[in-house]
């Protein structure tokens, strides 16, 4: 493994048009802060717009630049291609064609010295350090070969720079003038809500790879994080998010604090986004146990009773899957032939159905084994 350089920030080394943009962006809005609240306070109107906005431009990010382009995770009607490309450049993290190289890289290479926004560099320098920097030329797009030949992504990436301040700055002024307030519309749904925006997205890269819990791998930093789910409309189930990135939901549970996944969902179920796709309960399942038994291993533990248990959870998961393949045949078979009742048919279904109920009682029961092993085990002395 190579060693990991630490970054070295000078006049060489620093990228000055984003340097300049970065921090240049948060002085303007300390000097336009006070004189602006001399002059006025900011309406309701003014106030809620900029959040709005910012969650709307977030979700460009989320569900369009990462789980859409970055992974294709779904597939997506035209139009909401389009929404994502012209909004996500309003949130001025570079074109989709640069964002989702850069992120795939951080896939393919995380916690290493080619990750772009490597945590093992320091946290300032995941979270914004690396933008400060300029960029080696070697991974210019290096990532992305597919979305170069893609004629809306190159569109939005040739005209990246016009569209960004249109819809960053641009847009909120003008809505800002038809409330009646201009330069509110320019500094708090402009520059106020770019700065926000900004740090939320760099909270996944420094965060989520620092703070949080590590339920389905421990083999990479990254961590699943409420508070910066609840930021990045999902974004902060990020163990999940590095072990099954093809999967267009990041919190994995049905209760997990991910808007982005139901608003891909709910769009599924208006037909405009399609073929969502989905890890397996087994593959999670696996990996949460293999989690698990890791966890007390590093810590000295003797796990042998959890891989007997394991064994045992692998069957009735098996078991489960078997039972549920011939039920969903059967159930097919007798909605066909509805017509002509036949008795041992239903008798046959309701017979598995008992037996899968059973099936699924046993795993929870082998499940709740498991983690009271789990338990005692992590409070039990460690060898070491
Ligand atoms: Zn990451
Ligand atoms: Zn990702």
């Amino acid at each position: 493994m190579k060693t990991i350089s630490k970054p070295i920030y000078n006049l060489r080394t620093l990228y000055w048009p984003t340097t300049l943009f970065l921090l240049g962006l948060p002085l303007l809005a300390l000097i336009l802060t006070p004189i602006y609240f001399a002059l006025q306070i900011p309406s309701w109107g003014i106030l809620i717009s900029a959040i709005v906005y910012m969650f709307f431009l977030n979700f460009c990010i989320t569900a369009g630049y990462h789980r859409y382009y970055s992974h294709r995770t779904f597939q997506a009607k035209p139009w909401l291609q389009w929404v994502w490309l012209i909004f996500g450049a309003g949130a001025f993290q570079m074109s989709a064609l640069k964002w989702c190289s850069d992120h795939r890289r951080h896939h393919k290479n995380v916690d290493t010295n080619d990750d772009p926004y490597s945590i093992a560099k320091g946290s300032f320098y995941a979270h914004m350090g690396w933008i400060l920097l300029k960029d080696s030329e070697i991974y210019k797009n290096k990532f992305a070969a597919d979305l170069e030949k893609n004629k809306r992504v190159s569109w939005q990436h040739r005209n990246y720079y016009w569209l960004a301040i249109l819809m960053s700055f641009g847009v909120p002024t003008l809505w800002g003038w038809a409330l009646g307030d201009a330069l509110g519309g320019f500094l708090i749904i402009g520059v106020w809500r770019q700065l926000i925006n900004w740090h939320i997205t760099f909270f996944v890269n420094s965060v989520c790879h620092m703070w949080g819990s590590q339920p389905y791998s421990l083999k990479h930093s990254a961590k699943d994080n409420f508070i910066v789910a609840l930021l990045a409309v999902g974004e902060g189930y990020h163990n999940f998010h590095h072990t099954f990135e093809g999967d267009y939901r990041n919190g994995v549970k049905w209760y997990n604090w991910d808007p982005t996944k139901w608003a891909i969902r709910s769009l599924s179920l208006a037909g405009q986004t399609y073929k969502l796709r989905r890890t397996s309960k087994e593959a999670i399942l696996r990996s949460r146990l293999q989690a698990d038994q890791e966890r007390l291993s590093v810590r000295g533990v003797n796990t042998e009773a959890l891989t007997r248990v394991q064994t045992q959870i692998e069957g009735v998961m098996s078991k489960i899957n078997e039972l549920k393949k011939d039920y969903d045949l059967l159930k097919t078979e007798y909605r066909k032939k509805a017509a002509d009742w036949e008795q041992t048919r239903k008798e046959k279904i309701l017979h598995l159905k008992a037996e899968l109920e059973l099936a699924k009682i046993e795993l929870r029961n082998r499940l709740n084994q498991w983690s009271r092993y789990v338990d005692i085990m992590s409070a039990a002395p460690t060898y070491t």
